[in-house]
């Protein structure tokens, strides 16, 4: 055993049992039936389909005695009645939307952590340290329209006209028409009026699957987390050179764009390893790369080479260093290479720091529900990024995940589930937290 060292510590955290386990695996059972798809689930973002989701939880949680309201987006908000309308509150949230065939832990697990929670306190008959609502929000994940985070975003009046306006990868239809469909007024968004009152709101707290397999090596259930990734994103760089027979044209004579844009590549590898070696935060990837099938062989030098380029650190400055690396490569390469480089306009997330004090409070909640304080930093954004970046003190934890993120075999165990919601609890049930 620890030596005990933390004041709090003295009041031990509640610890949810085998009943909390059957309601968090109802739950995920009832909606995973409600949004099959071929492999997986899918529950698109902004649909009705979500709405279906929320109704039943809904009507789930209020079977329970929870109090539960709509906002101004649909999304849901859960809480005791005794705190019904008290300010301020705490907030645990996370998002109900999916992927297309995806798994069914992503988002919903925050969620559903945050309603168990909610009905552990309610069905012992206690309430909260302060006030607290749990929120179950519509479309996060940026596969359906390209922009993520978007219900946080709205309610923090982040959510930029472009965004809002961004067509829909299957339908064509705006954002804003899909929002419009389900009730919401989007005018208020439109002008970047946050939906939210942010000054009520004492901190944001967020529980989600980890997406990377850290707590797997590791063998942690969960841990908290110390800073949220940023990323600046370039989904289409065009690399044009000159196309020429593949045994013709001496290697003096080729403007090739797959050389080049190797070469840009192996250089900005070369700079990773360095920042990392030096103790920065950075991971870089190219996740989509090709010459034209249509156009392109395997004897002909190709006249252009299409790439994406993302970058993600937890600080800004990294992030703009290597984007000025980025730049600069580029240049040199067209000197050397007579190839040019064709940028598409970044997307830019900027990365979000946790709230210092909030997160050195959920290090102790974890040791008081009786697990080693364990922290690290989360890879993926997440809607904690955009309530964190809104000003809201803010703090996550992450659940050990199999399999990874955004596909159907995403695993995640209900007892580590469990072990991450014990650490919010132990957080929202402490005087003095
Ligand atoms: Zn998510």
């Amino acid at each position: 055993m620890r030596d005990v060292t933390h004041p709090a510590a003295a009041t031990r955290a509640p610890a949810l049992g085998p009943e909390d386990a059957a309601l968090a695996e109802e739950l995920f059972a009832e909606i995973a039936a409600r949004s099959p798809d071929t492999r997986g689930v899918s529950r698109p973002a902004w649909s009705a389909k979500e709405t279906e989701i929320l109704d039943y939880l809904t009507a789930r949680a209020e079977a329970e005695g929870l109090v539960v309201t709509a906002d101004a987006l649909d999304n849901r908000v859960f809480c005791l009645p005794e705190d019904a309308g008290r300010t301020p509150y705490r907030l645990i949230g996370s998002h109900v939307d999916s992927v297309p065939v995806g798994g069914n832990y992503d988002g919903l697990a925050g969620v559903i952590a945050g309603l168990v929670c909610l009905i552990h306190q309610k069905r012992a008959g206690r309430g909260f340290a302060r006030p607290l609502r749990v929120i179950a929000m519509r479309g996060e994940e940026s596969a359906w329209f390209g922009p993520c985070y978007m219900a946080s975003k709205a309610l923090t009046g982040t959510l930029t006209p472009e965004e809002l306006e961004a067509p829909h990868k299957g339908d064509g239809q705006p954002l804003s028409a899909h929002m419009a469909a389900l009730g919401v007024d989007v005018a208020p968004i439109a002008e970047g009026r946050g939906l939210l009152p942010l000054d009520e709101i004492a901190e944001y707290l967020e529980l989600h699957i980890e997406q990377g397999p850290l707590l797997v090596g590791e063998d942690r259930p969960a841990a908290v987390v110390t800073g949220i990734r940023g990323n600046l994103r370039l989904k289409e760089v065009r690399a044009l050179g000159e196309p020429g027979h593949s045994g013709a044209v001496p290697r003096s004579y080729r403007r090739d764009p797959v050389m080049a844009s190797a070469k840009l590549l192996a250089r900005l590898d070369d700079l990773w390893a360095r920042e990392v070696s030096e103790g920065g935060d950075l991971v870089i990837t190219s996740g989509m790369m090709s010459t034209d099938p249509q156009h392109h062989a395997m004897a002909r030098i190709p006249d252009s080479l299409t790439f994406s380029f993302e970058i993600r650190s937890q600080h800004p400055e990294t992030l703009a260093r290597v984007e000025a690396a980025l730049q600069d490569e580029i240049a040199r390469l067209t000197e050397e290479t007579g190839v040019t480089f064709e940028l598409p306009r970044p997307i830019r997330n900027a990365p979000a720091k946790v709230d210092a004090a909030l997160h050195e409070a959920l290090l102790a909640a974890m040791e008081r529900a009786g697990q080693a304080p364990y922290a690290m930093a989360s890879g993926g954004g997440h809607d904690a990024a955009i309530f964190a970046n809104a000003g809201v003190p803010t703090g996550m934890v992450f659940v050990r995940s199999r399999g990874g993120s955004h596909n159907p075999d995403e695993s995640m165990e209900v007892a580590d589930l469990l072990a991450g919601a014990e650490i919010l609890l132990a957080h929202v049930t402490t005087e003095g937290a």
